[in-house]
């Protein structure tokens, strides 16, 4: 940490990235990332990978945010120019697409802060936690170390934003006592819970809740002696609901909040791939299942991963995991 403080002691350029489809912890620990660092000398720049949903459209320093899908050409330039860079809420360069080769290949100082398991190795730092309930949570004690009078209203309602979603609006087994104190400190600085509440959660448009009643009364199955439910949804699906990226968030959590299933999927097809979601409740960990079976990953009751198949292949490869997985499902 000592080597990191000296470092940011003087002025540099700096980068903040984060995974791609970045959720609120992936854009609310970018940004109060970026804005903390800001209020010292240094050049600062986030870049995503591909494009953030409209829920998140709200936070400070968001119009400086640049898609790298769209403006490789600027982004690149950046990270040639940066001396240090910052990589937030991913645990692997594959998680942030073609961004990860040049970040691989960029000589800067990489700092990594993220809390999903079992980090792969391509930084020279690392604050890491899986025991974190986000990596707001992370971003907030790195900013207590640094200088919490830089804490202010709009910092806090970014780190607010992170824990509220990665947390399931505090529902998770990751919500420990710290995670409740620093959210009181987070209020004191000004946090405004229920506009941030009501920003995320009650912007819905009439085609994303549509979508929502479709999915759960003619997609939702049961399947592994009723222990896994899962949803498919086809590109035309989406289609015909005018999917816009976010839609489909917290979808995954209706189904595993059926009684007696201990394990969600929502699995969606895309152009290019078959995107799975798992949730899980108890013992069974779905990171596991994600690595073993889906190119993916994540923490051990939520995790994601894709196939490159068709979607009937996809679900076919899902099935038989399940059943495979039948007994360790049973509890
Ligand atoms: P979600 O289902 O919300 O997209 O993702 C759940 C968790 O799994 C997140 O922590 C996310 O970072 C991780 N995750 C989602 N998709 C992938 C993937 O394709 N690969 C890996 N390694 N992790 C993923
Ligand atoms: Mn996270």
């Amino acid at each position: 940490m000592e080597k990191l403080f000296d470092l940011l002691s003087v002025k540099q350029n700096i980068i903040i990235t984060t995974h791609v489809n970045p959720d609120g912890d992936a854009i609310g620990s970018s940004l109060a990332l970026y804005n903390f660092l800001s209020k010292y000398n240094h050049e600062v720049s986030v870049i995503l990978p591909n494009e953030y949903p409209d829920f998140l459209a709200w936070m400070k320093g968001k119009d400086n945010m640049i898609i790298y899908s769209k403006s490789k050409k600027r982004a690149n330039s950046l990270i040639k120019k940066s001396s240090v860079i910052f990589c937030l809420d991913f645990n692997n360069l594959s998680r942030i697409n073609g961004l990860g080769e040049t970040i691989n290949n960029s000589k800067s100082f990489k700092v990594l802060i993220d809390h999903h398991l079992d980090p792969v190795s391509f930084y020279d730092f690392a604050i890491h936690n899986d025991k974190a309930c986000a990596t707001a949570e992370l971003v907030y004690d790195f900013i207590e170390n640094m200088n919490i009078e830089f804490l202010d209203k709009d910092i806090s309602e970014c780190l607010y934003a992170g824990i509220l979603t990665d947390t399931g609006s505090f529902k998770f087994s990751s919500t420990s006592s710290k995670v409740h104190r620093i959210v009181a400190n987070l209020i004191e600085k000004g946090a405004n819970v229920s506009k941030v509440n009501e920003l995320i959660y009650d912007t819905n448009s009439l085609d994303r809740l549509r979508l929502i009643g479709y999915s759960l009364s003619k997609k939702l199955k049961l399947t592994g002696n009723k222990k896994a439910a899962y949803i498919v949804l086809k590109r035309d699906d989406l289609l015909n609901f005018n999917f816009k990226k976010g839609d489909t968030e917290g979808l995954v959590n209706y189904a595993l909040s059926i009684k007696g299933v201990n394990m969600a999927t929502l699995i969606i097809e895309t152009k290019e791939r078959v995107k799975f979601s798992f949730r899980s409740v108890g013992n069974f960990s779905v990171n596991e299942l994600a690595r073993e079976n889906f190119n993916g990953g994540g923490h051990k009751n939520a995790a994601g991963g894709s196939l490159e198949d068709k979607l009937s292949v996809a679900l076919k490869k899902f099935l038989n995991v399940v059943s495979k997985n039948e007994k360790l499902l049973n509890y």
